[in-house]
Parts: structure tokens; sequence; C-alpha cells
């Protein structure tokens, strides 16, 4: 057994408890090699192999734990980060954070709606209209932004009803296949903002045992990205159609090319493929000659 890392070294991780973001946010650690045993009732986990905890919270005090120092790192989408961010300015709060990674999950956009009945053609048209959102700050900079004076009134759930209560004309809130504005009759006329689920962590500086944990964090996560892309590819093919070969295989640099036994014309190649294969690529590559053409996921990189 290593020796256990004293509490002040191992870094604190801020993720939704239960909501959209928190199983991809799991699924990464996992795929980072990092081991939390469930039970999420408790606030607090220590991974058993890795010198991080994480404390689950609800979505909207993430960003708050991190920018307070709670917490060195949070997992949460840039919508809240920049709605608490606004916030927070406004009162003359400090705003310190980084911006690690962007995750790629949890995409979403904050775009206004109105009854799908409504005319509209600009931001103009929205000029005296009251709009219900759980993002007062985004929304109302994008109508400063446009120099349109509208009414913003602050709802934090079920917002999508507002109009059919007759709490206001238009919203402005999350959208990702848009089938819950349809089911309400409305309809999204402006994408005020796009979002994807982000790693951030504190503005000050972290002890340089921290900041050791943090660094090998983010190599892993890097390598999980590169991976989730990347593809294995393994051919036959016959020499003299090897520069068609590599030039078909996408993001692909020195393959391997190993001889056949038993067949002087012909070579196997082996390649890391930086970019999605698909089956249009392994049509050509089988149009100029290749055979046996496997197409392998990769687990882990490291460049
Ligand atoms: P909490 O109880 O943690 O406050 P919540 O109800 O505010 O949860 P969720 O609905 O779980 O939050 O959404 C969390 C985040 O997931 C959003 O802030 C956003 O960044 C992202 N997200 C991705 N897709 C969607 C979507 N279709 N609708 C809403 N949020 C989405
Ligand atoms: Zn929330």
């Amino acid at each position: 057994m290593p020796p256990a890392t004293p509490p002040q070294d191992r870094l604190r991780l801020a993720v939704q408890k239960s909501g959209r973001l928190s199983s991809d946010s799991l699924d990464l650690l996992t795929r980072c090699g990092i081991k939390v045993k469930a039970p999420k009732e408790r606030l607090l986990l220590h991974s058993e192999n890795f010198p991080l905890d994480l404390l689950f919270v609800r979505d909207d005090d993430i960003p708050q734990l991190v920018m307070d120092g709670v917490c060195d790192l949070g997992i949460v989408g840039t919508n809240v980060l920049e709605e608490t961010a606004l916030e927070r300015r406004n009162n003359g709060a400090g705003t310190g954070y980084v911006t690690e990674r962007d995750l790629e999950f949890g995409a979403c956009r904050l775009a206004i709606a109105l009854p799908e009945e409504r005319a509209y053609s600009s931001a103009a048209d929205l000029a005296g209209v009251r709009i219900a959102t759980s993002y007062p700050r985004l929304t109302q900079r994008f109508l400063t932004e446009r120099g349109v004076t509208a009414e913003v009134v602050m709802l934090s759930g079920s917002v999508e009803i507002a109009p059919r209560l007759g709490l206001a004309e238009a919203i402005c809130d999350l959208v990702a296949s848009g089938s819950t504005l349809e089911a309400n009759k409305l309809r999204a006329v402006e994408t005020i903002f796009r979002s994807t689920a982000v790693l951030i962590r504190g503005a000050r500086d972290l002890n340089p045992a921290k900041q050791h944990v943090l660094e090998i964090l983010l190599r892993r996560i890097d390598g999980v990205q590169l991976a989730s892309e990347a593809k294995y590819i393994m051919l036959h093919a016959p020499k003299a159609a090897l520069e068609e070969i590599k030039r078909l295989l996408p993001g692909s640099e020195n393959p391997t090319i190993l001889p056949l036994a038993g067949d002087d014309s012909r070579v196997a190649l082996h390649a890391v493929c930086q970019e999605a294969v698909f089956w249009e690529t392994m049509e050509s590559l089988k149009r100029v000659g290749a055979t046996s053409i496997l197409v392998l996921p990769i687990e882990k990189m490291m460049l």
C-alpha cells in the first residue's frame, strides 16, 4: 500500500449530485482510472486509489464553491458558470476561476422562445416583452448588447409553462432537442448562449502537492479525450497502393508497416487515426486494394 496522502494534499472536486451532468462526470473519472465507490447519498466521497475527494452538490452551487476556494475543482455547465460569474461581478464578489478543460458533454443552448403563433424577425421584437428565465443575467446581457429594453423575470423552475400561466410572454431557457418547447407550443427564436460542461479550478495557486495531482488528472483527461475520437486501424495492402492508402486514412501519421509471411507483394499496415473512421473510408480503402480491414477502439492514450 502506498502511504496515504495527507488530507491537505488531496484535491477536492465538486460534481453535480443528481442530474444531467452526474453520470458523465463520474464516467470521466472512471475512464481516468479514478475509483469512487458510490453510495452517492454521502456528501463527500474519497477516491480509494487517487488523492481526490468528491463533493456532491447541486450544479448551481459549484461555481461558488470553486470561486470561494471551498473546492479546488468543479465540473459544471458554462451556462451556470457564466450566470454565476455575472451575478458575482454585479455584487462585487470575486469571480476568480480558470477553465482547465472543455469536457464536451452536457451540450445545450440557452434560447429565447416565444409562443408559436407570435411573429419574430429580430431582437427588436422583444422590446417591452416580459421574459421568464432562470438565467436573468445572461438574458439581460443579450438584451443590452442588442439595445433592447424588455422585462426579465426570474423563475427558478418550470420556466416553459410561464407563458401558459400568463406569467410572461416569452421565456429564455435551456434547449437540447426542442421537444419541451414543442410540447408547450413554444418556438426558439434566438440562441443567446451555447453551453458544455467544463472542468474549472479556483484562481489561487494550489500547494505543490495538489498542483502535481492536478497535472496528472489533466493528463489523464487529455488521454481520455484523445482516445474517444481515435481508432486503431489494421489492414493488409498491396505495396503499390501504400501511398494512396496513407492518404485515405484520416489523421494518421507514420503508420507501422510489417511484412506478411509468404507474400512479398503485400504488407500489413497498423495506424492510429485521430479522427472517426467511417464506412465510406473503409470502402475507399477496399477499392484501392486493402483487405482484412479492422477498426478498433482505443481505451487510453498518452502522447
Ligand atoms: P440541480 O438539482 O443540480 O440544480 P438542475 O435541475 O438545475 O439540477 P439539470 O437539469 O440536471 O439541472 O441540468 C444540469 C446541467 O446540464 C445544465 O445546467 C446544463 O449545463 C446541462 N444540460 C445539458 N442538456 C440539458 C438540457 N436538455 N436541459 C437542461 N440542461 C441541460
Ligand atoms: Zn441546478
